[in-house]
């Protein structure tokens, strides 16, 4: 049985979908005004490893993101780029998904725009208004919290007293509020920022309202799972529960889970404070996009994880042993039968990896598992106590635990051994041939594999590097 901690609830509850097999899940997704650092992305991966698991686990998942593409950060670099809302977001959107899809997350079934769903925002605030959860004034729109006495349950927070500015997120700009801790569904229009022309007025929506709306227009009035960072627990998601709940009538989410945070020199990563790295940075200073996922997975997601390079330098040394593990395994030619002991194996790593995950997705315990699965494996292929069918079981146990983390790497074609004595045999036809354009080439690509040629008395030898 999964079990998942649910942020609402402070327990660890099993995870049961609210109808039939399909699992309905959203993911806060980036606010593109910059480049995402890999702090976000500890969290999209959390997201990534929580989708890949619950598909593991034989569920069907219909998951959402949102891509917020309107707020003040956008509105003000767009504006001093003379560009427009749209141009300038989607230069960071596709950089944002560049990286994405380069730390191997799988795409989401859904990727909405805050800007391509204002009506059904205004649609959400206009509910509210009508069932007096809602106000407005001087333009703006406000949510009521004495409307909804439930407010703060999700963050457990006493809201005795007020607590304006309790998020850098809380706007500073509105004076004509009820109550100083009512937030604001739809700000009126300011000179030279973009705005809507819409029935509740020219203005633009808050950033709460965005998720309350594009989440239920594509998964329902109450789904079963609402994830992201820690740092939305309050005031974001909470604001989303009362403006949905408000609007609906209705549970808006079963369970919300949240990730922590990625730390650097013990502080959360962010650009605020500069201790953040990009994702194309570190590529491009020579580390795999599969290091960088495998250390932002490695630690529970409950947990704050410290990125050093050292860290990441390690992580490097793991994805490397890996996929020559996974190589070596193809590359064996075992005769046929199979033995009791790597059946032994096989059984006792598949229920050990799932018996971790399953305990709110305990990733430093399945990655133990693993680990000592791939040693295990290395003394059998060091003993040959290998035989077909163990291969087989073996490899598809490796594909079936990739399937989750993603971090073993691809068999590149031509890495195996038949395959690279292929193309030093074509290399050779080529020189014989005086194609020497094709031969270089075979060169240029058998020494991006890593394979070092050596011209011998009885012809060509290799070696990998
Ligand atoms: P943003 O683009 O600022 O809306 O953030 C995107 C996601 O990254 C949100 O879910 C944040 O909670 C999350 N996030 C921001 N900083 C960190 C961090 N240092 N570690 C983990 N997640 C973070
Ligand atoms: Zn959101």
């Amino acid at each position: 049985m999964f079990k998942l901690y649910n942020t609402l609830t402070r327990q660890v509850e099993e995870f049961q979908p609210l109808t039939d097999n399909t699992v309905r899940m959203y993911i806060c997704g980036p606010t593109v005004y910059d480049f995402a650092h890999i702090g976000n992305f500890r969290t999209f991966l959390f997201g990534d490893l929580l989708r890949r698991y619950l598909k593991y686990k034989g569920y069907k998942v219909h998951h959402v993101m949102n891509i917020t593409d309107v707020d003040d950060k956008i509105i003000q670099r767009a504006v001093a780029l003379k560009m427009t809302l749209r141009e300038y977001t989607d230069q960071y959107t596709d950089l944002f998904f560049q990286d994405f899809d380069a730390l191997g997350a799988e795409r989401p079934e859904e990727v909405l725009r805050a800007t391509d769903h204002i009506n059904e925002m205004v649609e959400i605030v206009q509910r509210l208004t009508a069932n007096g959860h809602a106000y407005e004034s001087e333009g703006s729109t406000y949510f009521r919290i004495n409307s909804f006495p439930t407010y703060g349950r999700l963050s457990n927070m006493n809201f005795e007293g007020n607590v304006a500015g309790a998020s850098e997120r809380v706007d500073a700009d509105e004076y004509d509020k009820e109550s100083v801790r009512d937030f604001v569904l739809w700000k009126a229009a300011k000179p030279d920022e973009p705005s809507w022309e819409t029935t509740i007025g020219t203005g633009r929506p808050g950033w709460h309202i965005e998720c309350s709306a594009m989440s239920m227009k594509a998964l329902g009035e109450t789904f079963d799972i609402h994830a992201g960072g820690i740092d939305l627990v309050f005031p974001h998601h909470e604001n989303e529960i009362a403006q949905s709940e408000g609007a609906t009538g209705k549970s808006f989410v079963k369970y919300w889970v949240h990730s922590e945070f990625l730390l650097a020199e013990g502080q959360k990563m962010s650009k605020k404070l500069g201790n953040f790295y990009v994702v194309r940075d570190l590529i491009e200073q020579g580390h795999t996009p599969r290091a960088i996922r495998y250390l932002l997975l490695s630690a529970q997601h409950l947990k704050q994880f410290n990125f050093t390079m050292d860290g990441l330098k390690g992580a490097e040394t793991v994805v490397a042993r890996l996929n020559d593990f996974k190589v070596r395994l193809h590359e064996l030619t075992p005769e046929a039968g199979e033995t009791a002991a790597l059946g032994e194996l096989v059984w006792r790593t598949r229920k050990d990896f799932e018996t971790a995950l399953d305990d709110d997705l305990n990733v430093p315990a399945a990655l133990g598992a693993l680990h000592d699965f791939v040693r295990e494996t290395n003394s059998a292929i060091a003993a040959s106590t290998i035989k077909a069918s163990d291969q087989k079981a073996l490899i598809e146990l490796v594909d079936c635990i990739d399937s989750v983390f993603g971090i073993f790497g691809e068999l590149k074609k031509g890495f195996l051994d038949a395959d690279i004595q292929a193309l030093i045999d074509e290399r050779q036809a080529a020189r014989k041939a005086k194609n020497f354009a094709r031969s270089d080439e075979i060169r240029n690509q058998l020494t991006e594999m890593g394979i070092v040629l050596e011209d011998t008395k009885e012809g060509v030898r290799w070696k990998r590097k």
